[in-house]
């Protein structure tokens, strides 16, 4: 585990952001400051066990238009681990189904004195919208298919904690690359940090534009495999998807699932990713989900420790 550097009194320099919207605009430095302070978090709160009251007064909103269960449960505990007050918003049950607009219902809830907004919702740019139309801080909880950025970086940091740095690491996205807002955030973010991004899957999801920001595109798993040091498994979404975009979902998971037969053929040391949810026996079969490569469960605990520098790091910013 790593000391704690800091007192969390004062944020670094290079941090002077009061919203945290994408990772596509962050610099390799910000990035940089925004896993030290997860780190930092980790160290001082045992694994993020105990509180450390760095926002005690400070109040975070989460209004989630959208399913969570990692992402809205990590935020609000991530909130009260540092002394915050939380308000936690779904869209069912709101005012939104009396016709409510996004922009009403969260200057609503930011007329309750709240300082921060984390906000999910399906249309892409929403939390930009929110950024532009509120006084209070603005984080994206994963606006449709275009970033999650707080997925991004728990990501990032479970794969630095495991290598020591992101350097020359070869690292693939596996799926749905179409539809998936943690790919993107995940591409923006390794790139920057030094990986060499693969994108693979299905034609009919995996563009072969992703070319022009210097990231790899492959559609056969089988021949990328022995290169790579990390794999991040993406869940098909189906919940964005107007037709099917391959014939069967057993021919996807012969195609592209991690079984053991892959991890035999893969390197030695290959780090297994998902961002959850799961299925098991489409993108991933349950021994290897559960065995020796996978860090599934380490993500999880590291996205609390993200988020803990995200609201620390966006809150003091504001403060200033
Ligand atoms: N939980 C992630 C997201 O919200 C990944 C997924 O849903 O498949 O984007």
């Amino acid at each position: 585990m790593s000391v704690a550097t800091t007192d969390f009194r004062e944020i670094p320099a290079v941090w002077t952001r009061r919203h945290l919207l994408d990772l596509e605009s962050l610099s390799a430095e910000e990035l940089t400051c925004i896993l030290d302070a997860a780190e930092d978090f980790r160290a001082a709160t045992d694994n993020c066990r105990h509180k450390i009251q760095v926002l005690t007064g400070r109040t975070v909103a989460n209004l989630f238009f959208e399913n969570s269960t990692r992402t809205r449960n990590s935020f609000s505990l991530a909130a009260r681990r540092l002394g915050a007050d939380t308000i936690e918003f779904s869209s069912s049950g709101s005012s939104v189904s009396k016709g409510e607009t996004v922009i009403d219902t969260a200057k609503t809830i930011e007329a309750m004195n709240i300082d921060a907004v984390v906000i999910r919702h399906r249309t892409p740019g929403t939390p930009l919208l929110l950024a532009k139309n509120l006084q209070c801080t603005v984080i994206s909880g994963g606006d449709g298919p275009h970033e999650h950025p707080t997925q991004g970086l728990l990501d990032i940091l479970t794969i630095r904690q495991r290598r020591g740095s992101l350097e020359g690491l070869t690292v693939a996205l596996v799926g749905d690359i179409a539809h998936s807002r943690t790919a993107r955030s995940n591409i923006w973010g390794l790139k920057k940090l030094g990986a060499h991004v693969i994108v693979c899957g299905p034609a009919t999801l995996v563009s072969r534009h992703w070319e022009e920001f210097g990231v790899e595109v492959a559609y056969n798993l089988d021949e990328i495999l022995p290169r790579c040091d990390v794999l991040n498994l993406l869940r098909i979404q189906f919940e964005r998807q107007h037709t099917r975009p391959f014939p069967s979902v057993r021919e996807y998971a012969l195609l592209y699932a991690m079984n053991r037969e892959r991890i035999e053929r893969a390197k030695d040391d290959i780090l297994i990713m998902a961002p959850g949810p799961i299925n098991r026996g489409v993108e991933i079969t349950p021994d290897v989900a559960d065995g020796p490569h996978s860090v599934i469960l380490e993500q999880v605990t590291n996205g609390l420790a993200i988020r803990m520098a995200v609201l620390w790091l966006t809150l003091g910013a504001g403060r200033s």
